[in-house]
């Protein structure tokens, strides 16, 4: 069904066009003017589709991308120069270096809470990396999806960069054509289809999928501040972010002083009416409504609980005396829903946490060295923060994306380029002479060899 177009952007490809250092400049700054243009557009479509305040659609998507293609445009020439490296003593008189060349034809499948970033931002490294690009946006949020049509097509030709769109019934038939690279973000159960498709055609994956990141408060921390940014993070886009808090360990000596605290600080963010403040959201259809309001068990709310079904309102809700047989620690709650657990001794939580899934993001708050370096040692995971919450995504200079069960590979900054990337690894040797000593025959040659490769 969407032969044709690749076809198309094949043989755009195979032009060698979409190379050359000019060339993807000139595009990124296309992308760049675009998005300034209809800067309102893209802002009022995010309202649209998740009543997204204003502030967070240009924070998390308008502005976030515009930053990362100023990055972009910034490093590319550095990035695109041969990387010179060393050659072993035994492949005499040689250079070596590594290429980076355009993997070729991609496709970008994104997911609906970010709908414009998680397109925008991995086209961008797609891009800077001399790709060719098919888009499919999310079909649940058909405003955003419509601005990104009406960008890409006025600044691009489709055999260069198209938008697809639909649900699952088009995304599979895309999965079903090879790609040189398929960049997924989405649900983990959605990426096991998409790794299958791909692996039918070999085809090389990014997967940035979700999880349950757990945040940790212990005895030392900072609580007022501990509070103001786990409620940031946990609530902005009404609690769908992939990295977003997902559930709370605070130390059982604190924990009823950081519950006031958080209920404080949500009421000092959002007032007492929050569900007329345009600085907080919307679920972002009936299914994720439902799916989040069961998750809340009236006898274990700590704070909120409210929510209006007519327009899908869901109160930021604290959860106390949770257990892990509860529904909600059951799944990824991707909404504003925070469970709040306890503990007294870190290393059982460590215990605990490592025999789950590796989570996409996790977040400590202590004063105590000691705890943080334990974190940081004995659990494995994509990412996070000491003292903060998401936080690390805003950085080109590290590395984005999941472990185990939450993803993939990673992209952001530099490692966007590498990630839509070939390494091309070149050693280019001397002619000007050629010691027989590696050819047959090899009659006592066996102890030179040992003497250099030892
Ligand atoms: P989703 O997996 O339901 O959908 C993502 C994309 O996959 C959409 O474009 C959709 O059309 C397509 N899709 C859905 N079902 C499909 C199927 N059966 N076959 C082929 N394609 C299909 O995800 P979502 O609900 O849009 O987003 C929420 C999830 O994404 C959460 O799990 C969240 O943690 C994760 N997420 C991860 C990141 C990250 O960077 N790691 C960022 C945002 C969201």
């Amino acid at each position: 069904m969407y032969k044709d177009l690749l076809l198309a952007q094949q043989m755009y490809f195979l032009s060698d066009e979409t190379k050359s250092y000019k060339f993807r400049i000139k595009q990124l700054t296309y992308l760049y003017q675009a998005i300034k243009i209809n800067e309102e557009d893209i802002l009022q479509a995010l309202q649209l589709d998740l009543r997204k305040p204003l502030f967070e659609g240009y924070a998390t998507e308008v502005g976030y991308t515009l930053d990362s293609i100023q990055y972009f445009m910034k490093n590319l020439k550095k990035w695109m120069k041969d990387q010179k490296v060393k050659t072993p003593f035994h492949q005499h008189i040689s250079k070596s270096y590594i290429r980076h060349e355009p993997l070729g034809n991609v496709l970008i499948i994104g997911p609906y809470n970010y709908p414009f970033q998680l397109i925008i931002e991995p086209l961008a490294g797609a891009i800077a990396a001399g790709n060719t690009c098919i888009l499919k946006p999310s079909e649940y949020t058909t405003n955003t999806e419509k601005i990104i049509i009406k960008i890409i097509e006025e600044i691009f030709e489709r055999q260069y960069i198209a938008v697809v769109t639909g649900g699952k019934e088009v995304t599979s038939e895309l999965l079903k054509e090879t790609f040189n690279h398929i960049f997924f973000t989405g649900s983990e159960k959605v990426g096991k289809i998409v790794m299958m498709a791909a692996a039918k055609n070999l085809t090389p994956v990014t997967l940035e999928l979700g999880g349950k990141s757990p945040t940790i408060v212990d005895n030392s921390a900072k609580l007022k501040i501990a509070a103001r940014r786990i409620v940031w993070g946990k609530f902005i886009n009404t609690g769908q972010t992939c990295i977003a808090p997902d559930y709370i360990y605070v130390h059982e000596k604190i924990k009823k002083r950081f519950l006031k605290i958080l209920k404080k600080t949500i009421v000092e963010f959002y007032g007492d009416n929050i569900q007329q403040n345009t600085d907080y959201g919307r679920m972002i259809n009936i299914r994720h409504f439902k799916r989040v309001s069961e998750l809340i068990d009236q006898k274990k709310v700590y704070f909120g609980g409210d929510i209006d079904e007519e327009s899908l309102y869901i109160q930021p809700t604290i959860l106390e005396n949770v257990t892990w047989d509860d529904d909600v620690m059951k799944q990824e709650i991707f909404g504003p829903v925070l469970p709040v657990l306890s503990f007294t001794d870190i290393d059982e939580i460590i215990l605990l946490l490592k025999k789950q899934p590796k989570p996409l993001a996790l977040y400590i708050f202590s004063q105590n060295k000691e705890n943080q370096g334990k974190i940081l040692d004995k659990l494995s995971y994509g990412g996070g923060c000491i003292n903060d919450t998401i936080s690390h995504v805003a950085s080109p200079y590290i590395p984005f994306g999941g472990a185990g069960n939450s993803g993939t590979g990673f992209y952001h900054g530099r490692y966007s380029f590498e990630t839509f990337s070939n390494k091309k690894s070149i050693l280019k040797k001397t002619t000007l002479f050629d010691p027989n000593f590696t050819y047959p025959p090899y009659k006592d040659k066996i102890k030179l060899i040992k003497k250099i490769m030892k």
